[in-house]
């Protein structure tokens, strides 16, 4: 079905401020084994961040230089040479603007420029970041919804799990490496709610995940899917469910999150 201004299932998309915020950590807190929980305070003003598949860039200065905001220009951040930092996206898992905070997860998989911020941040650090520069929100109007994912995507799948209504019924598959790594959630939804453990298998390079939805028997009706994490498992997974189990592909979104092997690899949108 395509999207028209009165289909009440079409996504409500929206713009945003593009802003650049420098913040300082005030708190770091491993939830689990692998999953760091950065909170960190400043310049919140103007933040909007209405969906739970939103992503912030965060930003990687090299060695020596300061974490700093530069303005803005017609091609982007205006830079000094050799100062271009590395960006990465996350999740806002959690923010208040009114206090200036918010709440990043990031997953400790041992490689790369923010992985390796992550592994050694401590409190007074400062980090910049960008955006969300626009959000897509997924009506409450399906009859049913699919959250499948692997660690990255615990932040959104969390939020979006912590914001479906009473009622709305909520199936949620999630790869992570152990049992250690497994998140409770709270929600008013009917939630079933199912970890696929790697116990010992390649992050990436798996069918875990995909065996696992082909094998589950889903509910009836009109469902919309957010399928996040590592883009191979995303697209596999989505062709899936719109060629074998009947999704329409217009409610199926798949994000690559990361790919293994490529760094900065993430394909939102
Ligand atoms: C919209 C969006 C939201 C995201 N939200 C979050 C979030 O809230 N928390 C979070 O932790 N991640 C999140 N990610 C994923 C994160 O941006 C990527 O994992 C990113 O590649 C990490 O950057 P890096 O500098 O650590 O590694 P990179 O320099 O990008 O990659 C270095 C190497 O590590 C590999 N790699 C990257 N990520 C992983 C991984 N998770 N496990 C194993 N190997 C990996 C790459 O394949 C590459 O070989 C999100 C991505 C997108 C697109």
């Amino acid at each position: 079905m395509s999207e028209t201004a009165t289909d009440p299932r079409a996504p409500i998309r929206m713009r945003h401020e593009t802003r650049m915020r420098l913040l300082e950590v005030t708190a770091v807190e491993d939830i689990t084994p692998l999953m760091r929980r950065i909170s960190l305070r400043g310049d919140m003003e103007g933040f909007a961040s209405p969906a739970y598949a939103d992503h912030i860039k965060a930003f990687f200065f090299p060695k020596g230089v300061e974490p700093k905001i530069v303005p803005i220009g017609p091609r982007g951040a205006e830079f000094a040479p050799g100062e271009r930092p590395e960006m990465r996206d996350y999740t806002p898992r959690y923010f208040n603007v009114e206090a200036g905070t918010i709440v990043l997860d990031f997953v400790l998989h041992g490689d790369g420029p923010s992985s390796s911020w992550a592994a050694q941040v401590t409190t007074g650090d400062k980090l910049v970041i960008g955006g969300p520069r626009g959000s897509s929100v997924i009506p409450n109007t399906f009859d049913w919804y699919l959250l499948v994912g692997d660690e990255t995507a615990l932040p959104a799948m969390g939020r979006a799990i912590e914001q479906y209504p009473a009622d709305s019924k909520v199936v949620a598959v999630i790869e992570v490496a152990d049992a250690a790594e497994e998140q409770g959630f709270d929600t008013k939804a009917d939630l079933a709610l199912t970890y696929i453990n790697r116990n010992g298998a390649p992050a990436g390079n798996n069918t875990l995940l995909l065996e696992a939805i082909k094998a589950m028997q889903l509910p009836e009706g009109v469902a919309y899917a957010y399928i996040a994490g590592e883009s191979r498992m995303s697209k596999a997974v989505r062709e899936h469910l719109t060629s074998e189990r009947g999704f329409d592909p217009e409610y199926v979104k798949a994000a690559g999150y990361w790919l293994l092997g490529v760094a900065d690899a993430q394909e939102p949108h």
